[in-house]
């Protein structure tokens, strides 16, 4: 018998329910209590430099030295009082995942004694040696060092009994090494052009701050049975399993009632999370067997990302206390759904009107049509370079697989918005002044509330959602940095050249909202190849999108392309998000990850074959074969054991099979290895590696099918989808 598999399925079944407790029924009474937020930089500094510290963040202006030092001191002072006795720099390497360095306040003093110190230069800056970082090339031509620097705009927070600050990450040169600087960048991009624009409309708006609300999937499964699949654990997703009889076809799981482990689970990280200031809001099951959602309310988009980040390593952690492993692979099991990351996306001004949202009057129709149909000229400019922002290896699967948005980028209005733009499209812009009332004419009513009037098309990667858009492509396990910099890099940049198309117009002697209205209308015209409706998984959309020439690519070596094409460049360098070496590193970087990816993938394939599954094969076979024999023995006739041949032989058909392919795959993998180019390399891993992938996992899922239960060594997938 298989020992590890039937260990793991009795260890399930031995498994009691943590008891999550809770630190009130109320969930007000402890939000946000291990952040040093607003509040406890109130209560923890002089009033002086409270005001200084706020009007920096707000601002963005950089802290003096000797505030620093006040703040250090005053987030140090609260730490202790929670029990803290390390601090760490938090940042986000383009490893995907966060990193963190604890140093603690222990210092000793000249005099043999020790006290505790946090000083304001280690809040301020760090330099972690970090050359194992990916760097893209960019630390090997001069130093190895790095810099971490603090983000005043995210707030410093405890996580377990550790103080973390919130950083930027950059190297000895000043280039991004992180997620989080090339963002800021855009945001604050982003931020002066929207509200340059907003000034046609209302001049008493200072700032406009992009909002951000993510929906995460992810699966849970046991933590025994997880350890029991060496594909899962070195690969996020199980290379082989046969589909389970029972599966996702009577659609029982979404939205029904969770199972009492997984809400324990839930509960614990839920308060957990809110403690950390992360407003988790919503949970729910998911369509798949053992696929759960939860969301928070919108933040800001830099906290938001923080907290996405920081919310996916809770869930990691908290898992363990409930011996469950949460999987964040977009695609942990062929033929049921995966996983995405839906971003929520809208523009909100500081004095709280939010862009995307229709408003009461037509002059109010205006600004949301401003900032609605620049949304979509960029989108629609730049739809190559989105969908290389959310290309991974393990988005692949997801992409274009009939469950998540295809990789062409399009996007979905809602019947109405796009009525009204098509009536501004064919209207005549009156440009007299005394058929001023003429012009509002031209500007279609829009419903105020559109919420309930959106139908849900699940199948645009990218939909209007009354209010805000939704970037659905993107991947569960991502950092949302990446589509969130380059979506609001593209809108601030549309924005930059609207402003200046207009003030042209007004300059030739337009009056203001005619000349608005008039290149609004221009732009709903040049892009309207955009937008679709229809079924965005149908065959009948490839073949439509691609007469109106809409890219189609399904892989991510070559959606990467538009990371470094003359285009991309040139609008990395006028918004200043990135030059032109951080996007090559950062080109090389995703290249790397790409084939690595496979790489480890292709290993572990042709090791779980070699030495797990063809021996449990032959072991069934060798069973069959000495059955045969002794009926032979017995001296019956052929019939009698006819069955039991017809099985040797269909093992050794799937048996020989497998091991050839495997050996081939090996040889590909070596042409692939010594290519010099990433770009090569990446491409013949997808192309010749890969390919295997599929062929071989086709006859080991029927084995499974064929050896003796008793004798299959992985768990299977009605175990991991169903035994909780
Ligand atoms: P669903 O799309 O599943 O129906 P909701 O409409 O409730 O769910 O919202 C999903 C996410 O969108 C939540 O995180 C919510 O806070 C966020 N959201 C709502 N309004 C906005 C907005 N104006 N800007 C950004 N995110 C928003
Ligand atoms: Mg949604």
């Amino acid at each position: 018998m298989s020992t590890i598999r039937f260990q793991a399925l009795q260890t399930v079944l031995t498994r009691t329910i943590p008891e999550v407790k809770q630190p009130s029924f109320k969930i007000s009474d402890f939000y946000g209590s291990n952040v040093f937020d607003k509040k406890k930089m109130q209560d923890y500094l002089p009033k002086e430099t409270f005001k200084a510290v706020l009007a920096s963040i707000e601002s963005g202006s950089p802290i003096s030295r000797e505030i620093a030092e006040q703040i250090s001191s005053a987030m140090k002072a609260w730490a202790m009082s929670k029990g803290v006795t390390h601090y760490t720099h938090w940042f986000q390497p383009l490893t995907g995942t966060t990193a963190e360095k604890h140093d603690s306040f222990f210092e000793p003093t000249s005099d043999g004694q020790a006290i505790e110190r946090f000083a304001g230069d280690a809040l301020v800056q760090q330099e972690p040696d970090a050359s194992s970082f990916p760097n893209g090339g960019i630390r090997s031509t001069f130093e190895a060092r790095g810099y971490t620097a603090w983000d005043p705009s995210s707030p410093a927070f405890i996580f377990g009994k550790t103080l973390c600050i919130p950083t930027v990450f950059v190297s000895y040169t000043g280039e991004a090494l992180d997620y989080k600087a090339p963002l800021l960048k855009a945001l604050s991009v982003m931020d002066k052009a929207a509200t340059e624009v907003c000034h046609y409309f209302d001049k008493s708006i200072e700032k406009v701050n992009a909002s951000l609300g993510i929906e995460q999937e992810y699966f849970l499964v046991d933590l025994a049975l997880f350890n029991a699949r060496p594909d899962l654990f070195l690969t996020g997703r199980a290379l082989f399993g046969h589909a389970s009889a029972k599966g996702q076809q009577l659609e029982d799981h979404y939205f029904g009632s969770i199972p009492e482990r997984v809400l324990a689970y839930m509960q614990d990280f839920e308060t957990e999370a809110l403690q950390l200031g992360i407003p988790l809001k919503t949970r729910h099951n998911e369509v798949a067997p053992s696929q759960f959602e939860c969301a928070p309310i919108y933040e800001e988009i830099n906290l938001a990302i923080d907290h996405n980040q920081l919310l996916m390593d809770l869930m990691e952690k908290v898992a363990k206390r409930h011996n469950f492993k949460v999987l964040l692979h977009e695609k942990p099991y062929a033929g049921i759904n995966g996983s995405g990351k839906h971003n929520n996306w809208s523009l909100i001004t500081n004095t709280g009107k939010n862009l995307l949202a229709p408003g009461k009057t037509p002059k109010n129709n205006l600004m949301f049509l401003t900032f609605f149909v620049n949304t979509i000229k960029a989108v629609y400019e730049h739809a190559d370079l989105l969908r290389a922002s959310i290309a991974s290896v393990s988005n692949d699967h997801r992409l274009g697989a009939n469950e998540a948005p295809p990789a062409i980028i399009s996007i979905f209005l809602g019947e109405q918005l796009n009525d009204v733009l098509d009536e501004i499209e064919t209207s005549r812009i009156s440009k007299k002044a005394k058929e001023d009332s003429a012009m509002w004419h031209s500007i279609p009513k829009i419903p105020q509330i559109l919420l309930d009037n959106t139908d849900r098309n699940r199948t645009s990667p990218f939909a209007f959602t009354g209010n805000k858009f939704e970037l659905r492509a993107v991947g569960s396990s991502a950092n949302s940095s990446s589509p969130m910099t380059v979506l609001n890099m593209i809108v601030a940049d549309q924005l930059i050249k609207f402003k200046a198309e207009v003030d042209k117009l007004i300059k030739k002697g337009d009056k203001k909202d005619v000349a608005i209205l008039t290149i609004l209308k221009k732009y709903i015209k040049e892009s309207k190849n955009i937008r679709f409706e229809g079924n965005g998984y149908s065959d009948e959309w490839a073949a439509e999108a691609e007469k109106r020439g809409l890219q189609n690519i399904k892989t991510t070596p070559k959606a990467l392309d538009a990371l470094v094409s003359e285009k991309t460049e040139k609008i990395f360098e006028e918004t200043g998000v990135f030059t032109k070496r951080e996007a090559h590193a950062r080109h090389e970087i995703l290249l790397e990850a790409y084939y690595k990816k496979l790489q480890i993938e292709a290993r572990v394939i042709g090791e779980l074959v070699t030495n797990v599954i063809l021996p449990a094969a032959v072991k069934y076979q060798t069973e069959l074969i000495n059955n045969v024999k002794g009926l032979k023995d017995l001296g019956l006739a052929k019939d009698t054991y006819a069955s039991q041949l017809e099985i040797i032989e269909r093992l050794s058909k799937h048996i020989n099979f497998i091991k050839s392919n495997v050996e081939q795959m090996v040889e590909e993998r070596k042409k692939a290895n010594v290519l010099e180019d990433s770009r090569d390399k990446a491409i013949a891993y997808d192309e010749k590696v890969k390919s295997y992938f599929e062929p071989i996992r086709y006859h080991v899922d029927k084995l499974e099918l064929l050896v003796d239960d008793t004798l299959w060594p992985l768990p299977k997938f009605r175990e991991l989808l169903f035994i909780k």
